[in-house]
């Protein structure tokens, strides 16, 4: 084989490793977001289920005084019904006092209505908060998963890097030049391998067959016509 083609393709392997730990490592952040989005909505959760409930006692007691005061007031009345003179008078004021019994009697139904949905919504209180626990060590666990992962690939990456380097020195300037633009511009892939069809796998473009027949051969340099990458047959 070409010995420049056989490095152009060792170099191009090294390089698409590297490229795919950078963008692994680029892609932590993201990730680092995206778990922490997943407990803050666990969380919201719970403070959204804990302020329902807490709305509700409020309203529970203020439903309370209500009674208490409408049973303060039918005992004010029930005392004057003692001193009325008048059947008029206490026909009025019997009036009130069942007035406010049936008041009092609808607003107890609402506060039973009121506990028993408090009872449902502590329940779901218990459940999220379970839920969030379980998010919380998940989202720690993978936090730590991928600071660890992060060294790993970094300190990969450094050694790729060395030996990438190294293998560039092999070059001629001109050809290494052209490697690198091409990297540039073609999403990280400068050398591409052709399939047992004739197409070309860095922009699926089917060779012409003399040019196949060329690249076959592996003697000489061959850049495919359309996205100008370095061509190499993938069969043996
Ligand atoms: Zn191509």
């Amino acid at each position: 084989m070409n010995s420049t083609l056989e490095s152009l393709i060792a170099l191009q392997h090294l390089d698409k490793t590297i490229f795919d730990i950078r963008q692994r490592v680029e892609n932590i952040p993201q990730a680092l977001q995206q778990l922490d989005e997943l407990l803050t909505e666990s969380e919201g959760k719970v403070s959204k289920t804990r302020a329902s409930i807490e709305d509700q006692e409020r309203t529970r007691r203020s439903k309370e005084s209500e009674i208490e005061a409408n049973s303060e007031q039918m005992k004010k009345y029930q005392g004057q019904l003692l001193q009325v003179k008048t059947n008029k008078e206490y026909s009025a004021l019997l009036a009130e006092i069942n007035g406010l019994k049936s008041k009092n009697t609808l607003i107890e139904d609402d506060i039973i209505e009121l506990m028993e949905s408090i009872e449902r919504a502590k329940h779901a209180l218990t459940q999220v908060q379970g839920e969030t626990a379980q998010v919380k060590r998940r989202v720690e666990e993978e936090k730590q998963r991928y600071l660890v992962e992060q060294q790993e690939w970094q300190q990969q990456l450094a050694q790729e890097q060395q030996t990438r380097d190294a293998k560039a020195q092999e070059f001629e300037p001109a050809i290494l030049r052209e490697y690198s633009r091409l990297l540039q511009m073609r999403n990280g892939v400068a050398v591409a391998a052709v399939t047992e069809n004739g197409t070309c796998t860095g922009c699926y473009v089917a060779l012409t067959p003399q040019m196949f027949a060329e690249v076959k051969t592996k003697d000489t340099l061959h850049r495919c016509p359309v996205c100008l990458r370095f061509l190499y047959a993938e069969s043996a």
